[in-house]
């Protein structure tokens, strides 16, 4: 079991999601088809999607459902990947491309089908989501982005300075594109409703039941959870950024990044119609971003890199904070009552990756600050592919879990690459 179970500040999220309704921790031991680790989008769509297959599925969750990222992230429903189709297609083959993108581009869709289906109360909005050029260098390439993204099956235009204008009542960046199928959920209600959902389907989800041990056994593997045996022929790890030693391989595949929000009160009413009237999220292109955007109930809503992982330091909720203020001067005399930080997966390729770890053991990870319809939908694939389903067949390329280079020292490394990152922004490379 890895270190680093600290409880962090609470969110914004937390303070207004309905609770829970019921839970249970693991008492005894068990024996399942397959064991889920994690009770985040990733783990509880695998829930979700075993139990509407009929599979007997139990997850495990070390603290409560959604305590992660899950429940903390900024909500925005994000299609696609960071690589362009054809960096996609060069690298996995037209074929395997193609299917990755159908799966990526629809993957908003997805969602908000499931949330409609299983009438999870969510707050869902579908407004879009923008992501905003900083240099000419940075509008080319979205405009060049939406082009491509469209010719496989993306749903975006490309906005110049008015129209993007017009779009988020900011004159802060110079064009963007917009993301048609994107939108938002409110995080947390978005995991404890995935949550009621598969349970009401027949999962059995144990919150504060850490798995302290994976180990290969007869016919499958035997667990270590919450100081009790449970076998599972099949595991999923869904652990994302929080790891840690439980799955050393994994953990030493990728780096993990603190981001940071900061939200308001909901916002006087003349100030709601003016800021983002389109009322989609928005990011950047650059590498070290800003995302924000109004929740329902115009509450603006505010993340970027963080300094700290569990906890809101104060020099991260003023650097924010003036963000915010460089985007919207609008709100400079308005105070932001909530802030909260968490973990991020990311990936050297910023790509989510899909492993088979071995025989009946599964994971996916590293959404790069796109895993809420991501890991909505890679949960999904990691339900067929324990289900059977071939590697080929898959609806997302599986590929071998690789240790990072330096790994020793990779978070040394992260920090090197962000001041290259931070330098390649200054100098106004698209992202
Ligand atoms: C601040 C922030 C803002 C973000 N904003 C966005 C956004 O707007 N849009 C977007 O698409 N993405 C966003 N993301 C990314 C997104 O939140 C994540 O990619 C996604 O939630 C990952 O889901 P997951 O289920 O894989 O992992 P998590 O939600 O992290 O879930 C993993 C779970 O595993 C549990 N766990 C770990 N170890 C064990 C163990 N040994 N036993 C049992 N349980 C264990 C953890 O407690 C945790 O609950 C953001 C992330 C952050 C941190």
């Amino acid at each position: 079991m890895g270190a680093g179970f600290s409880t962090p500040s609470a969110s914004l999220w937390a303070a207004t999601a309905s609770p829970r309704t019921a839970s249970m921790t693991l008492q005894a031991p068990l024996q399942v088809d397959v064991a889920i680790i994690g009770g985040g989008f990733t783990g509880l769509s695998a829930a979700l999607h075993l139990a509407q297959a009929g599979v007997n599925a139990a997850l495990f969750e070390a603290f409560e459902i959604g305590h992660r990222a899950s429940g903390r992230n900024g909500g925005q429903v994000v299609p696609g990947f960071k690589p362009s189709p054809s960096a996609l297609i060069k690298r996995f083959g037209e074929p395997a491309a193609r299917r990755m993108m159908r799966l990526g581009y629809g993957c908003a869709d997805d969602l908000f089908a499931l949330v409609e289906r299983h009438q999870i109360d969510c707050q869902p909005t579908r407004n879009g989501w923008l992501q905003g050029a900083y240099s000419q260098a940075s509008s080319d390439y979205l405009g060049q982005r939406s082009r491509e993204i469209n010719a496989y099956g993306g749903s975006t235009s490309y906005l110049d300075r008015d129209a993007l204008r017009a779009a988020t009542g900011s004159a802060y960046w110079p064009s963007g594109l917009l993301e048609q199928s994107a939108g938002a959920v409110q995080p947390l209600a978005y995991a404890r409703g995935l949550a009621r959902a598969a349970s009401d389907l027949g999962a059995a989800l144990y919150d504060y039941s850490p798995v302290q041990a994976i180990a290969a056994a007869a016919r499958g593997f035997q667990l270590q959870v919450n100081g009790h045996a449970v076998h599972a022929q099949k595991v999923i790890v869904a652990t994302d950024a929080y790891t840690d030693q439980l799955v050393p391989q994994v953990a030493q595949s990728y780096v993990n990044v603190a981001s940071a929000q900061i939200a308001t009160d909901p916002l006087p009413a003349s100030l709601q119609q003016r800021l983002l009237p389109l009322r989609a999220g928005i990011s950047e292109t650059r590498k070290i971003t800003y995302y924000c955007r109004l929740d329902p109930e115009g509450r603006f809503v505010i993340g970027g890199r963080g300094r700290n992982s569990d906890k809101l330091d104060p020099a991260t909720r003023e650097q924010l904070r003036q963000a915010a203020c460089q985007r919207f001067p609008e709100l400079h005399d308005v105070a932001f009552s909530h802030g909260w930080a968490c973990r991020v997966g990311m990936t050297i390729d910023d790509l989510p990756h899909l492993h088979q770890l071995a025989d009946g053991l599964w994971t996916a990870y590293g959404y790069c600050g796109r895993g809420v319809a991501m890991g909505t939908a890679l949960g999904r694939v990691l339900g067929e592919a324990v289900r059977g389903t071939p590697a080929a067949a898959l609806e997302y390329p599986v590929t071998p879990v690789k240790r990072l280079p330096l790994y020793p020292v990779r978070q040394i490394s992260a920090m090197a690459a962000l001041q290259w990152y931070r330098l390649r922004d200054a100098m106004g490379y698209p992202g």
